[in-house]
């Protein structure tokens, strides 16, 4: 498995992380926190995770080699690890599993999640009925009219979605809402946060989950080149597909991180997400890392084209990787991010999510200037049919 040296025993990766929550989820997070470290030393739970990553979520997914897209750069060498072919569609899925497992091991059966775009709580809600537990999506109300096809597939899986008519209405009023029930009914709730964020020990228990894809990742580079990549690329929202992509491989030193970040109109404008490129330090839903917020500290409002990378904070591990230097972080804005869409669509024939349509756009500009004998594995995190809509209202927008 991969070297687990962070975060210390009270959830800090160098001075971010902790656990800023009220006394009531103080035993709650401790209560967690044991039977997570119970379970990733038991043999039985793993080998069950692993069994439902091979027959459920169809793992192995593959290491692509992106031939056309590749040529027409005319630089490096580009694969993709393709999240997208996960079941449900994106990464989340390796979590909500993980996580669900955990839950029923933990004899609780009613689980709560929030979910923002839809992605994390369609995974949740595949998870549980799958597993036979009953979910609780709590969403916000601006974000269920922007993605109704995720509601609808959440309740055909027999989750209860639940509005959020608080602040903005979307994602970080969906966490506020979740953290409010779970206080409320801690001793039969399980709380399945869907990304490396929050108090510990949620940003290590969703890296571990996830670590998977790079796990993956490195045994498949190995078998077919024979060496390690050069680059690592993802996108990053709450940074748990990067994060799971980096970890196994954060003791080379040679293989380089990038996060690519939501620039959304651009750094320029307060119309981003890009919390790593352009935030600052502060506490948000539990944890110490960077996050947006204004003179005052309140909480930004963030843009982004992508649902999924529409958060003003980001998980405490990335916040040391910034700072320590073993990553970089990079912004792409909502027009790259579509050229990166519609790169990867046309030469390859493979729709991408929005999200990682920003890594796609800053590999593409990265690989221009290597070698074809660099390796760049970008974390294609997601597929596109879910932002199809949000594509057809741009264009239908233009004069
Ligand atoms: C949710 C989501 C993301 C962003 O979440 P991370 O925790 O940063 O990975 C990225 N890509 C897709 C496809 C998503 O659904």
């Amino acid at each position: 498995m991969t070297s687990r040296d962070r975060p210390d025993h009270r959830g800090y990766f160098g001075p971010y992380g902790g656990k800023f929550v009220p006394e009531t989820l103080m035993s709650a997070l401790s209560e967690l926190e044991e039977a997570y470290n119970e379970a990733r030393g038991d043999a039985d739970f793993q080998r069950e995770f692993q069994e439902l990553c091979r027959e459920y979520i169809g793992r192995p997914t593959p290491l692509y080699h992106a031939q056309q897209l590749s040529a027409k750069i005319g630089g490096a060498t580009i694969l993709l690890k393709r999240e997208d072919l996960a079941h449900t569609g994106a990464h989340k899925i390796n979590n909500a599993v993980g996580q669900g497992l955990l839950a029923k091991r933990m004899g609780k059966r009613r689980i709560i999640a929030e979910t923002g775009a839809g992605q994390h709580g369609v995974a949740v809600a595949a998870a549980c009925a799958k597993l036979g537990l009953n979910a609780i999506i709590y969403m916000g109300e601006e974000d269920i009219q922007r993605q109704s096809p995720n509601v609808h597939r959440m309740k055909l899986m027999g989750a209860e979605v639940r509005p959020v008519s608080s602040g903005s209405r979307t994602l970080k009023d969906a966490i506020n809402e979740a953290l409010r029930d779970w206080v409320t009914n801690v001793h039969d709730t399980y709380y399945l946060l869907g990304s490396v964020v929050g108090p510990h020990p949620y940003p290590m228990m969703v890296r571990d989950f996830q670590s998977i894809i790079g796990e993956e990742t490195k045994e498949q580079v190995l078998a077919i080149y024979r060496r390690l990549p050069n680059y690592l690329i993802a996108c990053v929202g709450g940074g748990s597909n990067a994060i799971g992509l980096f970890h196994p491989f954060f003791n080379e030193a040679q293989v380089k991180f990038i996060g690519v970040e939501a620039a959304g109109r651009g750094l320029g404008t307060n119309q981003h997400a890009a919390t790593l490129a352009a935030g600052k330090r502060g506490v948000l839903h539990g944890t110490k890392s960077y996050l947006l917020a204004d003179d005052s500290g309140q909480i930004r409002e963030t843009h982004s084209i992508a649902p999924g990378l529409d958060y003003p904070g980001v998980g405490p591990e990335h916040s040391y990787y910034k700072d320590s230097g073993r990553a970089t972080y990079v912004a792409v804005t909502d027009a790259q991010a579509l050229e990166g869409f519609e790169l990867l669509s046309q030469t390859e024939g493979i729709i991408p999510a929005m999200e990682p349509a920003h890594a796609i756009y800053y590999a593409a500009k990265l690989a221009a200037d290597l070698s074809r004998d660099q390796l760049i594995v970008i974390n294609l995190s997601g597929r596109g049919d879910k932002d199809l809509d949000i594509v057809r209202k741009l264009a239908g927008a233009e004069p």
